[in-house]
């Protein structure tokens, strides 16, 4: 079986083809030659997982599934959520998008969150969406300086470290990505 998967991201296309091993041949957008920016326009994690997926299948008539990922916290009725990556701005900035978090829970007490993760198969025209989450609390400030994104703000549930304090290994192990991929890789086998 042979799948683009939506990204040019090179770290996660390496965690996926870890999990698929040799059950499927993951190809990026570079590898088919699209350099294309697919604009997220939905307002929901499947709605832009389904337009990056549908945009390769409509343009390439190859099987294909794109992810999306958001942080959901409680206190904030779900934000930023699809907003995570441009929380403070188009400028992508971690660390303003953790200062802005941190400041909007000042004083709250309810600290839960979960990182989520849609991803969208598209397979023979046939749509499928998995659902990967990990729960988890946000800190009152930054723990550890290893990960991506949120990771030093985030302690997933049961541990007392958050994940920029765990190594990449022991992260991916129970990561909201790692779940939905997991997931997906389940159910590619199911057709063989
Ligand atoms: P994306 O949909 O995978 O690009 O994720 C959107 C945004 O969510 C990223 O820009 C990060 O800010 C955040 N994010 C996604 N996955 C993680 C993670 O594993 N750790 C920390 N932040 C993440």
């Amino acid at each position: 079986m042979k799948f683009v998967f939506a990204t040019n991201n090179k770290h996660k296309l390496q965690e996926v083809r870890d999990i698929m091993g040799s059950k499927a041949e993951i190809l990026s957008m570079n590898d088919i030659g699209c350099n294309d920016d697919i604009p997220e326009t939905a307002d929901t994690l499947e709605g832009n997982a389904l337009i990056k997926a549908r945009y390769i299948y409509d343009k390439y008539k190859i099987n294909c599934f794109a992810d999306d990922t958001g942080l959901e916290v409680e206190a904030l009725n779900g934000e930023p959520g699809i907003y995570s990556a441009r929380y403070a701005g188009n400028s992508h900035d971690s660390e303003a998008n953790m200062r802005k978090l941190l400041h909007n829970l000042t004083g709250e007490k309810n600290r839960n969150a979960q990182f989520r993760t849609v991803i969208a198969l598209i397979i023979n025209g046939e749509e499928i969406l998995f659902n990967g989450i990990v729960k988890g609390t946000i800190t009152e400030e930054k723990m550890g300086g290893s990960g991506f994104g949120y990771d030093p703000i985030f302690i997933p549930e049961g541990y007392s470290e958050s994940f920029a304090q765990m190594s990449n290994d022991e992260k991916n192990r129970i990561s909201h990505r790692f779940r939905a991929t997991k997931q997906l890789c389940e159910y590619l086998e199911t057709l063989q």
